[in-house]
């Protein structure tokens, strides 16, 4: 089993997510992706009135129609912050020794992953699929050698980061999609509309419940 790991705010989900993870799973040939909500991300704030059964209804809703997506609750019933390491642990765990794990991961968040908790450890428990995405520079092969071990070399495409003992860093591209959570939370601040970013039942969700304004 090839299972892919898609932590995130989800502040909420958008096009940007689901088009990566759609991508992802038939270029890396993963069988699962699960969306996996933090409940209190250490590096940001959310802001009330939006709460963590509202991000995960959304994220539940967003992924519903696709038989390869699934929700994990794991990181919101864990009291406390949300470390990606103990999520990690909890997969390799749960998972069994046949499973493969593969967390995703944006390159703006890959870069500063060395300000995560035991991040060494990270690089033990699973392989790291990096998303290209719009106005982050690569910068990949020193970020890997600098940071996490200099023993990593590239396959021959440069695909793909191997090592001895760690596991693999994929380099991945995705279709670009300048979607963030942030100019989702704007736009609906603003009154306008974001039809067309959002799955039709997260902008539905937004409405009704009147988030975000
Ligand atoms: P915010 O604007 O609040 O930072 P965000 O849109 O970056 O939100 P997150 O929940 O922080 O969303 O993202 C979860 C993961 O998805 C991160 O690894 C992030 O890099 C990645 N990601 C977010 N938006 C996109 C996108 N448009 N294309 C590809 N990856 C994305
Ligand atoms: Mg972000």
């Amino acid at each position: 089993m090839r299972l892919g790991l898609l932590g995130g705010t989800f502040n909420p989900i958008h096009f940007g997510h689901l088009r990566a993870a759609e991508e992802i799973r038939e270029k890396i040939r993963l069988d699962r992706i699960t969306f996996i909500p933090s409940a209190l991300p250490p590096h940001k704030k959310v802001e009330p009135p939006i709460t963590v059964a509202d991000r995960l209804e959304m994220v539940r809703r967003a992924v519903a129609g696709n038989p390869f997506f699934e929700v994990s609750e794991i990181e919101i019933r864990r009291p406390g912050l949300s470390y990606t390491v103990e999520t990690l642990r909890h997969f390799q765990r749960s998972a069994g020794a046949e499973t493969e794990l593969f967390f995703i991961v944006g390159m703006d968040a890959f870069l500063e992953i060395n300000t995560w908790e035991s991040y060494k450890e990270l690089f033990q428990l699973s392989h790291f699929v990096v998303l290209e995405r719009p106005g982050t520079p690569h910068a990949l092969e020193k970020f890997l050698a600098d940071n996490i071990s200099p023993d990593y070399r590239p396959d021959n495409e440069k695909r793909r980061y191997l090592h001895h003992e760690l596991r693999a860093v994929f380099f991945q591209a995705v279709t670009s999609l300048d979607i963030s959570s942030t100019k989702i939370r704007d736009l609906v601040k603003e009154g306008c509309s974001i039809r067309y970013l959002v799955p039709r039942v997260v902008e539905e969700y937004i409405i009704n419940k009147g988030l975000y304004k």
